[in-house]
């Protein structure tokens, strides 16, 4: 299928949401792709560049979306999409090699985390941990780096990283550096435009934003970064389903409102999280008290949706204020329309220097008073 492309740079990002990866425009084009259904592509002989061949080498579903989160990202090449955030995490660090360096921030998706303990024992990768928030400190990790791993805000603890300043540090020593973007999505934050040489999505949160689909994304403008990751994601064959992708670049639609109104909420809620008795600390970029307030306001064009909270009574009582919710939800995962809540310790695999008592926030699109009323009387449990 071909589509209809324009000069991206031009375009606001509010309208890229809606605008790009469309089909192209002639009488009685559909104006959405369709879901293209197949596993094999005829041809013969030789496959020339471009041919399909097989649906596992790629698929006509999955170009929009990877033109649409290309376009986002204001980068030159189409995005790569993944089974998973995961996936494309997986995809990314492979590219550190067996015995190489890898650089990861101490608060990075737990997920992330995992499979960095999976490199260390199975292919001796030497890992470093940083804490994002000391610049220097995590400069000086650097050295003989194969990767530099970067998260900002960071999952869950919020924690912003001078990214500007950490790609520019670890391209001098030689590092490729990812920047995963799931939590400020192109709308907010561009790495590439920071420094970044891959961004990685977990387009299950924001971008597909209806807590209905699990996909990922790889971003990047260099055509041998990009060669590798789809060698990669060929040969481990963790591709996206046509049907999910379709379902992605829908959720991608709306994606702008979305985040703007969650932003708006979450901005309400940890405003007022700070007058509550029953809090002791709040984490949201957005609120000039935060620490990581003014680099965010640099480099980010808006503070996003998530909000982190530590309940003074303890865990326990952190337990009992998600039990006494009636409108947010219990749940993992984040940028959904629906708000959510969850005590990110309760995960085994999640670091002993995430508080116990601490609750990640997913704030949604609901109203807002209706969304205090329920907050505020489930942390009166724990006064
Ligand atoms: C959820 C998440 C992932 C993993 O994505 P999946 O789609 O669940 O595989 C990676 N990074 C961050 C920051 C996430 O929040």
């Amino acid at each position: 299928m071909t589509m209809h492309s324009f000069h991206a740079p031009d375009i606001a990002p509010d309208t890229l949401v809606v605008a790009a990866g469309r089909p192209e425009r002639a009488p009685d084009a559909p104006v959405n792709p369709p879901i293209v259904l197949s596993s094999t592509f005829v041809g013969a002989g030789v496959p020339g560049p471009g041919e399909r061949v097989y649906g596992r080498f790629s698929n006509p579903t999955w170009d929009p979306l990877e033109e649409a989160i290309a376009q986002l990202e204001r980068a030159d090449l189409p995005a790569l999409v993944y089974a998973s955030g995961m996936a494309a995490v997986a995809s990314a660090m492979s590219l550190v090699p067996a015995g190489g360096v890898l650089v990861v921030p101490r608060h990075a998706y737990n997920g992330s985390l995992g499979l960095v303990g999976d490199l260390a024992t199975r292919s001796n990768v030497e890992v470093r941990i940083a804490d994002l928030e000391d610049t220097e400190g995590t400069i000086a990790l650097f050295g003989g780096a194969d990767m530099v791993w970067l998260e900002s805000p960071t999952n869950p603890m919020l924690e912003v990283a001078d990214l500007r300043a950490l790609t520019a540090a670890a391209r001098a020593a030689g590092a490729v550096t990812v920047v995963d973007n799931t939590f400020s999505t192109p709308l907010l934050q561009r790495p590439l435009e920071l420094g970044a040489d891959i961004v990685v999505h977990s387009a299950t949160k924001f971008m597909g934003g209806h807590s209905d689909v699990i996909l990922g994304a790889a971003v990047t403008s260099q055509v041998h970064l990009r060669e590798r990751l789809h060698a990669h994601r060929t040969l481990h064959g963790a591709i996206a389903g046509p049907f999910e992708a379709w379902l992605t670049l829908r959720g991608l639609r709306t994606m702008a409102l979305r985040v703007e109104r969650s932003e708006r909420n979450a901005a309400g809620i940890a405003r007022r999280l700070l007058t509550h008795p029953a809090v002791s600390g709040v984490r949201y970029p957005g609120l000039p008290e935060d620490p990581g307030h003014h680099l965010a306001a640099e480099q980010m064009d808006g503070f996003g949706a998530i909000v982190g909270l530590r309940v003074t009574a303890g865990e326990e009582a952190a337990e009992r204020v998600l039990n006494a919710l009636r409108l947010w939800l219990p749940a993992t995962s984040l940028g959904g329309v629906e708000s959510l809540a969850e005590r990110r310790r309760r995960h085994t695999g999640e670091p002993e220097s995430v508080p116990a008592d601490f609750i990640r926030l997913s704030v949604g699109i609901e109203n807002l008073e209706d969304l205090w009323v329920d907050l505020s009387q489930a942390l009166d449990t724990a006064l």
